[in-house]
């Protein structure tokens, strides 16, 4: 029995050291290109989407090329609900491979290798919605964000805190309803710091368009700052 255990914990860690090995090829291949890729995960229905959806139009206002990598074990939903920016879109249902919860190193190399003929300067991921294991798949990202809605609760930063810990900001969504639904924003802020006193926390609602110019800022600043500190 505990030999069995040995062996399954001897398994997955080497899951994970291929996956890490993967995702340093990937931020190479990103830096020779000079493209910066950025994560978003977050539990189903928090918002991913539509927060891409808001923040998308902001980066080709300003003439940057940008390509979406979508992860969903199931449908292409979301990918359509993006395509009206015309960008090239990979979409990857984790169904084909095992019905995955996540997105790993590997299936991320295939959509860039997909889109590469595609000029690209931001590369967006939105990941599977789960709160658990995205966290440790390392994608190849050079910078990861968490989304939480206003609707999930105030503490779950606490019960979640590996994600939290993991991600370098986290975005509050669907401020503008919190209210009605009683949350507590600065509670969950407190909540992250908490976990992660360095992450940059977002308030922002897709749906009034609150707090999306200054996330498109950020991402336009990491972009520029990352090229200008290697030359
Ligand atoms: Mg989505
Ligand atoms: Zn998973």
């Amino acid at each position: 029995m505990s030999l069995e255990l040995k062996k399954e914990i001897k398994i997955v860690k080497n899951v994970l050291e291929k996956n890490n090995a993967l995702a340093d090829r990937i931020r190479q291949i990103l830096k020779e290109k000079k493209q910066t890729m950025f994560n978003f995960m977050s539990s189903p229905g928090a918002g991913k989407t539509a927060l891409l959806d808001k923040l998308i139009p902001h980066l080709i206002q300003k003439g940057i090329k940008i390509g979406v990598i979508e992860g969903d074990v199931q449908t292409d939903n979301d990918a359509k609900r993006l395509q009206h920016h015309n960008i090239p879109i990979a979409l990857i249902n984790t169904s084909k491979f095992g019905g995955s919860c996540h997105l790993a190193s590997n299936v991320v190399l295939g959509a860039i290798e997909e889109l590469n003929e595609e000029e690209m300067e931001i590369l967006f991921i939105e990941n599977v919605g789960n709160l658990i294991c995205p966290a440790s798949y390392d994608t190849g990202s050079d910078f990861n964000f968490v989304l939480l809605s206003v609707t999930e609760g105030e503490d779950k930063p606490l019960k979640y805190p590996g994600i939290f810990r993991k991600t370098q900001s986290a975005i509050i969504t669907k401020v503008d309803i919190a209210d009605v639904v009683e949350c507590d924003v600065n509670l969950i802020k407190n909540n992250i710091r908490q976990i992660n006193p360095d992450s940059v926390i977002f308030e922002t609602s897709a749906k009034k368009n609150l707090g999306i110019e200054e996330l498109a800022n950020f991402i336009i600043n990491y972009h520029s700052k990352k090229y200008d500190e290697t030359q």
